[in-house]
């Protein structure tokens, strides 16, 4: 069946509806209403009272008008019905709603209503024009309401004609059930075809949450699906390189390593030794908070590699991180005479040239990079194992690339990101994974203040004792891309102040737009202590290790997220001494902005604080979906439908252990969907 094959469904509606992404009768069936008026819910205008909870209105349209000036524009309509009138404004789009409504129009209204003063109105509803009260009357109590958007409109689409059409395809057609009939038992869901019917023509909102359920589990189960045989796949063809510790491994860590290992440490270093042993290609996460301790874990396996005649690299998202894992390295592995290289895009034709060859002859043991490691023009003499470190940096396709670099060489990805394990296991579900959960001892939590440009002289005065006493400290801006030149700006002129304030206390100012050599020599005097201040924009962000630094000082802290300030702070508290955080908000603070600086005072706990602005941000922005490699779920939220999520995850692994190639009679119509969803994962994930 075709779209045009519907009633009414001329080709100009069917173009507009293209243009909303409904090409199929399929996909219309699946454009869900967002939300139903409820005809036994209906509120007469003189019931209604203020309320956090939205009510439902339908009223004529009486009169309109704009009122006030500049900013305080808005739109005000009167809507009334047999009980009484209700005032309903808008400050936004006052014009759009303006055009909208006409008087005597009979429109349905959707929000909380506020009371101001003696009267009570509504802001901003959602709101719907009806053509009359038929509308409602004929549907049994639920009238559903249908996203909307400009191609419809521009089509005079309306809610009606969309439910029509859909009424017309349920009749005709017999939607095929595709979950296999043992889940669909054990769940209690209905049956695919009825559950649509659920969901376009319930009887109750209950019956339309019920049938919800259902969809939400096929998105995610198909997913779960998918990523249970990526895995699958990933375990069965790859044979990784042999690798184990040798004599290099146990001199590093029983000679030069100047500290003891922490639980968490042994152990992802336990659980990599025994993948890479295994001969099966490592696909591992390594996470634990920032200051965790990860880079040791990742030479610790660069050195099994290396032991066993193979190469091993590291690539990080930001030249500063480079080039400080290639201090790192060259302060562990050059007693062991190893030889190791740095990678990175801004360096001489010459220089690049020298460091390939090493990489291409085998010379070189270990290279330490950027993305410039996965170019064309790399090339490894024999690589065995990749390490990706800040990986949620990095793409999906990037981590492809990297293992296309050698002949299924082990995959070991860091992440500081700290996320609720269950939503780990499943955005990493092809992953394995270790979690450092503790940090290393003697530490002391940093202490958080919120200060104001009010106790400028205080903060200065703490800054003179610091230095005083041997710390050093840092000083963060925030930079936004689009105004990178702007707050370049404030950063220059902070660090101007600073050192017309403190003329003899060495400091040095730090920027993305520096040549490579001078952030580099900037960043190591950091490092040895030469500089005491560092005026910094956030390249300082990922990774920067200085122990001995105990300050930082974040001025507009409230341009930052929750799970970056973390990542900030966590670049003190590193020593032994105690570190202070200092955030400094600018003039104006949003609700959400004073949440934040309110839990980095709270809390130093990585997860607590990730699950905070989880919440803040949805999974969507949190994980930056596309990095993830998370598809946009349309009707499930990984986050609240998380029980729902493991749920599909179990089964999934149920079926594909049972039936890798869905040939069962039981998973025939499954496999029907399935084939062409996996075919475009696969494709994404650079296996197929
Ligand atoms: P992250 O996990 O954020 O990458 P790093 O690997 O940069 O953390 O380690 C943070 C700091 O902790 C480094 O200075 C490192 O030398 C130190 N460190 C790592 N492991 C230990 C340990 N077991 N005991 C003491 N210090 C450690
Ligand atoms: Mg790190």
């Amino acid at each position: 069946m075709k779209l045009t094959d519907l009633s009414k469904l001329n080709t100009k509606r069917r173009d507009a509806l293209n243009s909303f992404g409904i090409s199929s009768v399929m996909d219309l069936l699946y454009l869900f209403p967002r939300r139903y008026i409820d005809k036994s819910n209906i509120k007469p205008i003189q019931m209604v009272t203020e309320s956090a909870d939205p009510v439902s209105i339908v009223g004529k349209v009486d009169s309109k008008e704009v009122q006030g000036y500049g900013h305080k524009r808005r739109l005000e309509v009167y809507v009334s019905d047999q009980t009484g009138t209700l005032k309903v404004v808008w400050f936004k789009g006052w014009k759009y709603f303006m055009s909208k409504f006409k008087e005597g129009q009979l429109v349905s209204l959707f929000g909380k209503p506020k009371r101001f003063g003696r009267s009570i109105s509504m802001a901003h509803p959602d709101v719907e024009v009806l053509q009359s009260r038929d509308d409602i009357e004929k549907y049994n109590t639920l009238l559903p309401i249908y996203p909307s958007g400009k191609p419809l409109s521009k089509a005079y689409i309306t809610h009606k004609m969309i439910a029509e059409w859909v009424d017309e395809a349920l009749n005709k057609l017999d939607v095929p059930e595709f979950l296999p009939q043992a889940i669909i038992e054990q769940h209690t869901f209905k049956p695919r075809h009825e559950a649509l019917q659920s969901i376009h023509r319930p009887e109750s909102q209950q019956e339309a949450s019920h049938a919800l359920e259902r969809f939400k589990y096929e998105e995610l189960f198909l997913f779960e699906l998918s990523m249970a045989k990526i895995k699958q796949m990933q375990r069965a063809k790859a044979e990784g390189p042999a690798l184990k510790p040798g004599p290099l491994t146990s001199a590093f860590f029983k000679k030069i390593l100047p500290f003891e290992l922490t639980k968490g440490q042994i152990s992802a270093l336990s659980d990599i030794r025994s993948d890479v042993e295994s001969q099966t290609q490592m696909n591992r996460l390594l996470q634990g908070d920032v200051g965790a301790g990860k880079t040791v874990v990742a030479i610790g396996a660069a050195l099994m590699a290396i032991d066993s005649g193979y190469q091993a690299t590291l690539m990080a998202p930001t030249e500063i991180l480079a080039e400080q894992h290639f201090h790192t390295i060259k302060k562990y592995l050059e007693p062991l005479g190893i030889n190791y290289r740095l990678l990175v895009g801004g360096q001489k034709k010459s220089l690049r040239d020298d460091v390939l060859s090493d990489i291409a002859g085998g010379t070189c043991n270990m290279v330490v990079g950027t993305h410039a490691i996965i170019q064309d023009q790399v090339q490894f003499h024999k690589l065995g194992l990749a390490i990706i470190d800040e990986q949620h940096r990095f793409g999906v396709k990037q981590r492809t690339e990297m293992l296309q670099k050698g002949d299924h060489p082990h995959l070991l990805v860091m992440s500081a990101t700290p996320i609720p394990r269950s939503l780990a296991m499943t955005v990493y579900s092809d992953l394995d994974i270790s979690l450092i959960k503790e940090l290393p001892g003697g530490r002391k939590p940093v202490k958080t203040a919120v200060r104001t440009d009010k106790d400028q002289e205080t903060i200065h005065n703490f800054m003179a004792e610091t230095v005083a006493d041997g710390g050093q400290i840092y000083v963060v801006y925030p930079l936004i891309e689009e105004s990178e030149a702007l707050d370049l700006k404030d950063a220059t002129m902070g660090f101007e102040k600073l050192k017309r304030r403190f003329p003899d206390i060495p400091m040095g100012l730090l920027h993305g737009q520096m040549k490579s050599e001078e952030k580099e020599s900037i960043m190591s005097s950091f490092a040895d202590g030469k500089l005491k201040i560092l005026v910094s924009t956030t390249v300082i962000e990922v990774g920067v290790d200085v122990p001995n630094a105990n300050v930082m000082i974040i001025e507009h802290a409230e341009r930052f997220g929750l799970s970056q300030l973390h990542q900030l702070r966590g670049r003190i508290g590193r020593g032994s001494r105690q570190s202070y955080c200092i955030l400094k908000p600018g003039q104006k603070l949003s609700e959400s902005g004073r949440y934040r600086l309110k839990k980095m005072v709270e809390t130093t706990d990585g997860f607590e604080i990730a699950e905070a602005d989880l919440k803040l941000r949805g999974p969507g922005d949190f994980l930056g979906t596309k990095q993830s490699g998370l598809p946009e779920f349309q009707y499930a939220d990984i986050v609240e439908d998380r029980l729902l999520l493991e749920q599909a995850k179990s089964d999934a692994w149920k079926i594909i252990s049972r039936d890798p190639q869905l040939k069962l009679s039981e998973h025939e119509s499954l496999k029907k969907i399935f084939t062409p969803y996996f075919k475009q994962r696969a494709e994404y994930f650079g296996i197929g």
